[in-house]
């Protein structure tokens, strides 16, 4: 079976009318308009990956029963497929391929060879091209996921899973450019401690991070940054957001990778980026303390969070227990507007990509 045949495509009887589409596309926000299809596969240990198609997208029926309903066995990805001039183009699927095989590893699943999930998407794009938005700033977003499928109450690795890819057009994230955000630096609440799952993307570490973000909303933020699990002190990262800091002499720094800290594609991108054009950047460790007092000398001028979905948020001023304060002008920074158009450029086709990171379906 050639990789192209591995998911064929089982249409739906009942497709989306273009007008019913063009209507569902005007303003689809993030998340909340879905197309027509889904990729699915399955597994068990005999039969291994089984079952793989683009099929109609379509409630799920599972047993009360379902280990991930129990126990939270569960891993996701998130990617964009991008319109360019030369065709539909997925970013750097391979990266999101090998960090969902690392997920996998730390949740005890089966990992999913990088072929075909790297197929499993393309195939979806291909069957929902007409979904991607030609709007600036417009994506088609995919959200690969693969659960606990066994019926069983017994705490153990389950017998079998489910691999799905869903597709949900997305407008920009920032209408009219991006806004700077305020965070709330959480002092009680930790996202990952060493040993755990904080560098798997696993829903539950989401799950355990939305009362933190219940609580920065309630203090009138917009994000929760947390702070390192052992010493209550390092920046580590928002609830799905990585985070950078530019200094007043032009260098960049980010938290160093670790257990606690989710490798995002995006952090990975633009330290690229921004070596390519010969700034400085330094993965260490960063204290809250530290940037409260760089932010108040001026050393330090801009920070921003990045990820998939906004690419890169600045973040204009951080509020914590220990007292708040602003950064910069309080406003979007000139470096993190630089990398972001910088990126995004790539991401559409529009500036030439050295690295290779476009893949043209
Ligand atoms: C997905 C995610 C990120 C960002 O990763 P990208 O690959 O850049 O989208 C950062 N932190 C957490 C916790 C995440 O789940």
């Amino acid at each position: 079976m050639t990789i192209a045949a591995t998911f064929p495509l089982d249409p739906t009887a009942t497709p989306t009318s273009a007008a019913e589409r063009a209507a569902r596309m005007v303003d689809p926000g993030f998340g909340r308009v879905f197309t027509d299809h889904m990729a699915i596969a399955h597994y068990n240990a005999t039969d291994g990956w089984h079952d793989m198609a683009i099929a109609p997208r379509s409630p799920l029926t599972v047993d009360p029963a379902c280990a991930v309903l129990h126990y939270a066995q569960e891993i996701f990805e998130g990617l964009k497929a991008y319109r360019t001039a030369g065709g539909p183009a997925l970013f750097r699927p391979d990266a999101n391929a090998r960090r969902f095989q690392a997920s996998a590893r730390r949740l005890a699943m089966p990992e999913l060879p990088a072929d075909l999930f790297v197929e499993s998407c393309r195939a979806l794009v291909r069957s929902e091209i007409d979904w991607i938005p030609d709007s600036d700033g417009g994506a088609l977003y995919l959200r690969p996921f693969m659960i606990a499928s066994e019926a069983f109450l017994g705490v153990k690795p389950s017998a079998d899973y489910v691999y799905m890819v869903i597709a949900s057009s997305v407008g920009a994230y920032f209408k009219g450019g991006p806004k700077a955000v305020s965070i709330w630096a959480s002092e009680n609440y930790t996202r990952a401690a060493p040993g755990g799952t904080g560098a798997a993307k696993c829903g539950g570490n989401y799950a355990a991070s939305l009362a933190a973000q219940s609580e920065a909303i309630a203090k009138g933020c917009d994000q929760v940054v947390f702070l390192d699990a052992v010493e209550r002190r390092y920046i580590e990262e928002l609830g799905g957001m990585n985070i950078f800091f530019v200094f007043d002499d032009g260098s960049l720094a980010t938290p160093p990778l670790s257990d606690t800290i989710l490798a995002g594609i995006t952090r990975d991108s633009l330290i690229a980026l921004a070596r390519d054009r010969g700034l400085t950047v330094r993965e260490e460790r960063y204290a809250l303390d530290q940037w409260r007092a760089d932010a108040a000398s001026g050393r330090l001028v801009e920070a921003f969070a990045c990820g998939t979905a906004a690419v890169v948020t600045p973040i204009g001023s951080v509020k914590a227990a220990s007292g708040n304060f602003t950064i910069g002008s309080g406003g979007p920074g000139q470096m993190s507007l630089a990398l972001r158009d910088a990126l995004v450029a790539i991401q559409r086709g529009a500036a030439p990509d050295p690295h290779g990171w476009l893949d043209r379906l």
